[in-house]
């Protein structure tokens, strides 16, 4: 960190800007906004510069005597000489100064700002590149609405009496986490601050309340964390506990909330590491104990997820709990092999299906798959690859449609093998392919050629 980051309180401390032209004008707005006693000095002012209401113009050329008694000073001329004299001045008397566009001059430099006063959020990238620090900010402003400013100015009505009446930091800290990511915080950005309070004030005289533990059901996508959604991220972030399987890629795993207890409850293809009906209690064991629990899953949690089964048991437990969807294998792998599921000149449906063997066979319907113009995509199939190729040619598919088989989707170490029914079982690529692997059946596979976007290692 090249820079110590800090918020100054610049309320009616005097502060000069010296130079009389558009940046000026705006780095003397920005410490208006802030509070300041403002003071710019220039000998003459820009055609078209309107003085910024509340501060006071000096007509004179830049002395250093003008720095006595400045809280902050900003450089902003386009004469050289003048610039270096302000920092030199400034440095030597201890204020703050600020140089535009020239790091070397200054002992703070601006950070791209975003304002939702009072919650400021403040970007720099070290002067390395104040177009990147911008960039940054421009995400950042569609993820943090306009309203959290309120929601900032209604938490501090409240932080003394909170701080009174919960006096341990961690369970402040879980009581503000659901004031301001819940009900409360919907009710503030609804503008319904009343109801907002009523609610707070009502969580705070149950203290049983407090300790109602919860269940999130997250849909973590196919592997890259690109894919996650923002509420899976905020909830991720939230969690006390964390159950786990291996189809949650590790980056993915990372982001969740670095003290947050984690729990592996892998399941392989017929060695499920904990029997389901484990994973089930285990759920409802900890969210009766008052925790956040946040049981990451591949995908999307109601496809092949077993995501129902899991809530179903905390339904009758009468446990509070969400299910946020992520992307399928389905779509992610194949977006990310190039293949779109439907096309107009080659499939007007698509069936998700899953491979699963159950006693060395598979129960499909096949009449039902075996269709022109549709896509099949198996899920858990490269077991009962052979049997779904054989099952659908006997059922009226050509041996020379296309399949593909896509491993570790959406990842780094993704890798497509691609073929027809009479011939992929037999390629050897197929025998070297790790789990997860997703199968693609029908035309569509062909358009991979001219539209694979995505190659890790090349
Ligand atoms: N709920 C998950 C699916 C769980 S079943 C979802 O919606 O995606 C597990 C199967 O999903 C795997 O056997 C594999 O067929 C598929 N799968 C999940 N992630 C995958 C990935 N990154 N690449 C390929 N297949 C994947």
């Amino acid at each position: 960190m090249d820079f110590f980051p800090i918020f100054l309180n610049i309320k009616n401390q005097p502060c000069l800007v010296v130079g009389g032209g558009t940046v000026a004008v705006r780095k003397a707005a920005l410490l208006l906004q802030a509070g300041a006693k403002l003071r710019i000095v220039a000998p003459q002012l820009d055609k078209g510069f309107e003085l910024p209401h509340g501060s006071e113009y000096l007509a004179e050329r830049f002395q250093p005597s003008q720095l006595d008694g400045m809280a902050l000073v900003i450089a902003a001329t386009d004469d050289a000489a003048v610039n270096e004299q302000v920092s030199r001045g400034a440095k030597l008397r201890n204020i703050p100064v600020n140089v535009v566009d020239n790091p070397e001059l200054c002992s703070f430099i601006m950070p791209a700002i975003l304002d939702r006063s009072p919650l400021v959020v403040a970007f720099s990238t070290g002067g390395a590149s104040p177009v990147l620090a911008r960039l940054m900010r421009g995400k950042l402003e569609a993820l943090i609405p306009q309203a959290y400013g309120r929601l900032a100015d209604f938490a501090a009505r409240f932080r003394d009496l909170i701080k009174q009446r919960i006096d341990t930091p961690a369970q402040r800290r879980i009581f503000w986490e659901d004031m301001l990511d819940g009900a409360v915080a919907e009710k503030v950005f609804a503008g319904d601050e009343k109801a907002a309070e009523a609610m707070l004030l009502a969580q705070l005289e149950q203290p049983q309340a407090q300790a109602r533990g919860e269940v999130y059901l997250v849909g973590a996508g196919p592997g890259d964390p690109d894919l996650l959604t923002f509420r899976a991220l905020r909830l991720m972030q939230k969690a006390d506990v964390v159950l786990y399987d291996n189809l949650v890629s590790k980056p993915i795993l990372e982001m969740t909330r670095r003290d947050a207890q984690r729990i592996f409850v892998g399941k392989r293809r017929d060695n499920h590491t904990l029997p389901q009906e484990e994973i089930n209690e285990l759920l409802v064991r900890l969210a009766l104990e008052g925790k956040r629990v946040l049981r990451l899953k591949g995908g999307d949690p109601f496809i092949f997820g077993r995501g129902g089964e899991e809530i179903e048991e905390l339904a009758g437990h009468h446990i509070h709990f969400q299910v946020v969807p992520g992307i399928t294998a389905a779509s992610g792998v194949a977006t990310y092999a190039g293949i779109p599921l439907t096309h107009r000149d080659h499939a007007q449906s698509c069936v998700f299906v899953t491979g699963h063997l159950k006693q060395g066979g598979l129960d499909l319907d096949w009449e039902k798959l075996a269709v022109p113009n549709q896509t099949i995509v198996v899920y858990m199939g490269l077991q009962g690859l052979e049997t779904l190729c054989g099952k659908l040619i006997t059922h009226g598919l050509s041996p020379d449609t296309p399949i593909a088989i896509v491993q570790h989707g959406t990842r780094t170490t993704q890798r497509v093998v691609c073929g027809t029914l009479g011939t992929l079982p037999q390629n050897p690529e197929v025998a070297e392919l790790q789990a997860p692997t997703l199968i693609i059946v029908g035309g569509v596979v062909t358009l991979r050629k001219k539209l694979a976007w995505f190659k890790p290692g090349t």
